[in-house]
């Protein structure tokens, strides 16, 4: 069985001390890591990891690339995102976008996926099981009175999946785009995991805070007038909903106070915060800022969202994204979020995340990585395990 060793080995939590080493069976399952480097090893430059986990993603999504405009804020884009669910339909188009977007994940070390899906449309992909996915089958309706025919929408759709033998949660799309009668079937379906999109933007506080903005209008077309209570942030105000002790992956929180990150990290909960930057600089131009997350000890992990607001699905990018923003958060912290924390929000951390004995995490080696301090630009990402490769 082949020993492995490098300039740096990163475990998931932190890197190894100088002169580690980590074996690795013919099935690609990792035996052992070592204090030391037996003979025969082979001692390879660059760093040696776990694969990475991309918490947020919308395979189904991948036709729409390049195709909403960036930079006009979240109305404007989930607009667009409407009009183009509209049009009809290229099959083919859509089923090559998510083969293409896969195998871009795979190439840049992705292992692991929380998916949120609208349709089965990643069905056929997902079952050649190249990647792990944890299925979020995602829900929306802003009437109570529709509640019941949209609740009964999401069952079909987790039918699909669970037939097929894939694991899928009902979850809440956003706390502006879910009745309080959706969220009330949706907490009574699911009690381990959720996720939803969260303060995306500021229309949404000002929606909850104050009952204006420009959601007002947003949420009109479909019918809605009576607009949730007002006085709270949208945060405090869906936060008792979800009751049934789920742990639960808040995405982007780009406009969450650090009044709120304490009202969550004081709950009895647990809590993910997954960070989306390059996708929120391209709708929104404004990301937020991983630091008051740090300071309250937060979980934190990422995600790519979808190619119809990112140029890549690449979890190294969004690292490189926020190391050149916020170069004094260290890379073995956001390398922990990509990976460890990552396995941790998914519940898959038994066999990915971590170099672990006996688990098949995807063991990566990146030959260019030169430092602990900082991420080379040019970068390639070989498999050590190589039959998974
Ligand atoms: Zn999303």
């Amino acid at each position: 069985m082949p020993v492995f060793s490098s300039d740096f080995i990163f475990d998931g939590n932190q890197f190894l001390p100088p002169g580690s080493s980590i074996l690795i069976n013919e099935r690609g399952v990792l035996k052992g890591v070592y204090d030391h480097i037996p003979s025969e090893t082979n001692v390879l430059p660059g760093l040696i990891m776990p694969g990475m986990i991309n918490v947020h993603c919308h395979l189904e999504l991948s036709y729409l690339k390049n195709r909403i405009p960036s930079g006009q804020g979240l109305i404007c884009f989930l607009n667009h995102i409407n009009a183009l669910y509209r049009e009809s339909r290229n099959e083919n188009q859509i089923l090559n976008a998510i083969e293409q977007a896969e195998a871009e994940m795979f190439k840049s070390g992705i292992v692991a996926v929380g998916d949120i899906c609208n349709t089965p449309d990643t069905l056929t992909q997902k079952l050649k099981k190249k990647i792990q996915y944890i299925n979020f089958a995602e829900t929306f309706g802003v009437l109570d009175s529709n509640a019941e025919s949209r609740f009964n929408h999401v069952l079909t759709l987790l039918e699909i999946f669970r037939e097929a033998g894939l694991l899928v949660f009902p979850v809440p799309h956003a706390p502006y785009s879910v009745s309080s009668a959706l969220f009330e079937k949706i907490n009574q379906d699911t009690s381990s995991i959720s996720t939803m999109h969260n303060q995306e933007c500021l229309a949404e506080n000002d929606l909850f805070a104050k009952g204006e903005g420009e959601f007002v209008s947003f949420l009109q077309q479909f019918g809605l007038y009576d607009l949730p209570g007002k006085g709270n942030t949208s945060l405090q105000w869906f936060w008792p909903k979800l009751s049934r002790k789920q742990q639960i992956i808040l995405v982007h929180n780009t406009f969450t106070s650090a009044e709120d990150i304490h009202f969550v990290q004081h709950s009895t909960q647990k809590v993910f915060w997954c960070l989306c930057p390059k996708a929120n600089q391209y709708i929104e131009q404004r990301v937020a800022d991983p630091r008051p997350f740090i300071k309250a000890g937060a979980n934190i992990v990422l995600g790519t969202d979808s190619l119809a607001s990112n140029d890549s699905l690449n979890i190294v990018s969004e690292i490189q994204w926020l190391h050149a923003h916020y170069p004094e958060v260290s890379i073995e912290k956001m390398l922990h979020w990509a990976t460890g924390a990552g396995a941790d929000a998914l519940q898959i951390s038994d066999q990915f995340g971590r170099l672990k004995p006996d688990s098949s995490p995807g063991i990566l080696h990146i030959p260019e990585w030169q430092s602990i301090d900082s991420i080379p630009e040019v970068y390639s990402i070989h498999r050590l395990d190589t039959q998974k490769g």
